[in-house]
């Protein structure tokens, strides 16, 4: 058997670089605040490009500001094999979220390197644009436009809080990095794995190091209109009112009862919920409220989701509801082939793992469309994530990346 590459795998390195990247848009609570395509992000892209250019890897650019750092293989024109994630963050993100999955890219490269071996493929870590969607929504935006999901045109426009459009925001980076060679979009790849923290307690709780991540659950999201008529609270009867906040917290109520199973595997939220006037002597004439809804199994979400109008227009009492469909994104399996090769890789270096779906989306969801693709998950402390006090350990985090440089080698050289 042939000796790993993983062998070559710089885990203080690997945590350096953490720690380096995240001084870019360091908060005083030890979080990141680095939005897409502010300052702070293009600073840090230019970290990686030198980065990568210590091992002779080279950087481009697609018209989507995607970051690629390609290592080249000993068959350049076959379509390479892509890992990576972003570096964009919430306002209140952490340390780890996205950074962990291209710094981890970078470490596997630099390792393939140290070993000496050149795969067929070439291999490109990838810094996709804007996955956080907190500045410019919704997210996931480079990889939608890499693969066809959505149209450059269609998120150029999109604006964030300040007015500031994505086309005007994307100026500065593309123009610091004009010396990079330009990548089309959409262009073939042999396959995606990334690297991600869990974002959730499973892998801590199980005491398992890897998580071979079986698939991205489905996700149903409405925006629910309840429609009254104000009125004084002193001098109108309860016969006569129409309280939207009355019919709204029936509708809740029945939603609930109706969407809650007994396993708990269905996640139910009503996040946002407003009412108008919000007045305390005036009987509310209007209550807007979402709902966001997440299963593992597309008949379930379907099923689920098709259940919400029913419900809402027979709990809805003497009010008008309205009920708007705002998003469904179906719930993916990733190939067998991506999952067990990362299984393998975990055991053949000694680390416990297990099977897990991830609730959360990630630019693998776009990624699974174009070509086979899979993701390695690490623990993160007490599944706190989008938060300043996001935390992995550098054990976890070197296992994570020495797995991930194993499966990328293994698909590169394969046929
Ligand atoms: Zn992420």
């Amino acid at each position: 058997m042939s000796p790993r590459v993983s062998g070559h795998l710089d885990g203080g390195r690997l945590w350096r670089d953490l720690m380096e990247l995240a001084r870019f848009g360091a908060t005083e609570l030890g979080g990141v605040n680095r939005l897409a395509l502010s300052r702070e992000e293009i600073a840090a892209r230019k970290v990686l490009i030198g980065w990568a250019g210590e091992f002779g890897a080279e950087a481009a650019v697609d018209a989507a500001a995607n970051l690629y750092l390609r290592l080249e293989g000993r068959e350049p024109s076959l379509p390479p094999l892509q890992t990576g994630s972003h570096i964009d963050t919430q306002p209140t993100g952490g340390k780890f979220d996205g950074a962990y999955g291209v710094v981890a890219g970078l470490a596997a490269l630099r390792s393939i390197v140290a070993s000496g071996r050149r795969p067929r493929r070439s291999v490109e870590v990838v810094a996709w644009m804007n996955e956080e969607g907190s500045r410019f929504a919704p997210g996931m935006m480079g990889s939608a436009v890499f693969t066809g999901k959505r149209t450059l045109a269609e998120i150029l426009s999109v604006r964030d809080k300040a007015g500031v459009s994505v086309s005007e925001a994307m100026g500065p980076v593309l123009e610091n990095e004009k010396h990079l060679p330009r990548r089309p979009l959409g262009y073939p790849v042999a396959g995606y794995v990334e690297a991600h923290i869990e974002q959730g307690p499973t892998l801590e709780a199980q005491q398992k190091t890897i998580g071979v991540v079986t698939g991205i659950g489905g996700k149903r999201t409405f925006r629910v209109e309840v429609k009254g008529e104000p009125a004084h609270a002193g001098t109108s009867s309860r016969r006569d009112r129409r309280d939207a906040l009355v019919s709204a917290v029936a509708i809740v109520d029945a939603l609930q009862k109706a969407i809650w199973d007994d396993a708990d595997t269905v996640r139910f939220t009503i996040g946002m919920f407003t009412v108008t006037p919000n007045a305390p002597s005036v009987v509310p004439s209007r209550v807007v409220f979402a709902v966001d809804l997440r299963h593992d199994d597309d008949a379930t979400v379907r099923r689920l989701g098709d259940l919400v109008p029913v419900i809402c227009g027979k709990a809805r009492g003497k009010c008008d509801v309205n009920v708007i469909p705002l998003l469904y994104d179906v719930p993916l399996q990733f190939p067998a082939s991506i999952r067990s090769r990362v299984a393998q890789a975990a055991k053949g270096l000694g680390y416990s793992s297990m099977e897990l779906n991830s609730p959360a989306g990630h630019d693998s969801r776009y990624l699974h469309y174009h070509c086979p693709t899979g993701m390695v998950f690490i623990p993160c402390k007490a599944g706190i994530s989008h938060n300043e006090a996001e935390s992995i350990t550098p054990a976890d985090a070197e296992a994570g990346a020495r797995v991930l440089a194993d499966v990328l080698f293994d698909l590169a050289d394969g046929a």
